[in-house]
Formats: structure tokens, C-alpha cells, sequence
């Protein structure tokens, strides 16, 4: 459920390294994040909370738009001085991004929604779809339970 086109919340690094940039260890170089299509039934939030059975993912929506973010430090930032090891060679994404409303610079981003386990989503599901939202997932262990049964 992935969607290919990069947005602005995917865009890296500055176009020349600022004031801000010498005072920050490369926040923005320490995660990706990639837009997702908006979640509509109960498949779709389900797999969502797929996404965030696993470490160093969240999910936050923004603008009404759905992202998938990981924590995942780019392999050519430096943790010496902070500073990209590809500068001459990093990708157009790094090259666009700067520092107005960076990851240092920015204020609280104001997320309408930001998941950060999927403890959470069960909760948001819970609210979204009633209290038996997990229901359709238990049929299948009662078979089983009546089948031992009846074989003893
Ligand atoms: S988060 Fe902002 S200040 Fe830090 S390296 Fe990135 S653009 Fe520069
Ligand atoms: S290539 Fe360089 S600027 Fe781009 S994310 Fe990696 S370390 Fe940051």
C-alpha cells in the first residue's frame, strides 16, 4: 500500500550546510519517511498495525495524509562530525531539503494522529470499529478449541 512519489515529508538535508546544521548531530539524515494510501477498512488498518509491530517504525498522518516512517540513520552520516560522507554525490531528496521548519529548527509538527506501536492502533481501531473490532480473528482458535473437544 506504498505509494512511490516522494513528498515534502521525505526531503533531506540541506542544499549547504547552515549555522543550524554545525549545531545538530543530522536529525534529518536519522529517519525516511514515505507517503501511504489513506487507510480506508478494516484491512487497511490492519496492515498498518503490521507496520507498527516492528521496532523503529511509526505511523503519523499529516495534512490528512498517512506517512510510514523509519528510524534508520543514513549509512553515510558521519558520527564524528555529523556531516554527510556523499555531499558531492548525495541524492536530489538531500539536496532540496533545508533548514526552514527542519527537524531542528521546526516547531511541534502538529501531527493530527502519530502512532508509535501497535498497541496504539488496536486502541484507535477499538474507537474506530467497536469494542469487537478483533473479533474475526478469534472464530478460527474456537474451531480448534471444538475440535479438541471432540476428539478427546
Ligand atoms: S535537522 Fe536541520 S539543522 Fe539538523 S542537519 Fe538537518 S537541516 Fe541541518
Ligand atoms: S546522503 Fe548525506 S545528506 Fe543525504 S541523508 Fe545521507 S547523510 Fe544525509
Amino acid at each position: 500500500m506504498t505509494k512511490a512519489t516522494p513528498t515534502k515529508a521525505i526531503l533531506k538535508k540541506t542544499i549547504r550546510v547552515t549555522d543550524a546544521c554545525k549545531k545538530c548531530n543530522g536529525k534529518c539524515c536519522r529517519y525516511f519517511a514515505l507517503p501511504i494510501e489513506t487507510p480506508e477498512d478494516w484491512d487497511d488498518y490492519d496492515d498498518i498495525r503490521w507496520y507498527l509491530c516492528h521496532r523503529d517504525v511509526t505511523v503519523f498522518v499529516e495534512d490528512g495524509e498517512w506517512y510510514l516512517n523509519i528510524k534508520n540513520t543514513c549509512r553515510y552520516l558521519s558520527e564524528e562530525d555529523f556531516r554527510c560522507q556523499n555531499y558531492e554525490l548525495r541524492p536530489h531528496i538531500c539536496r532540496k531539503y533545508h533548514t526552514d521548519d527542519c527537524d531542528l529548527t521546526g516547531d511541534d509538527y502538529g501531527y493530527e494522529l502519530h502512532f508509535t506501536n501497535d498497541r496504539q492502533m488496536e486502541e484507535y481501531m477499538r474507537i474506530k470499529f467497536g469494542d469487537k473490532v478483533f473479533e474475526k480473528l478469534e472464530p478460527k482458535k474456537k474451531k480448534k478449541k471444538a475440535k479438541k473437544k471432540k476428539v478427546k
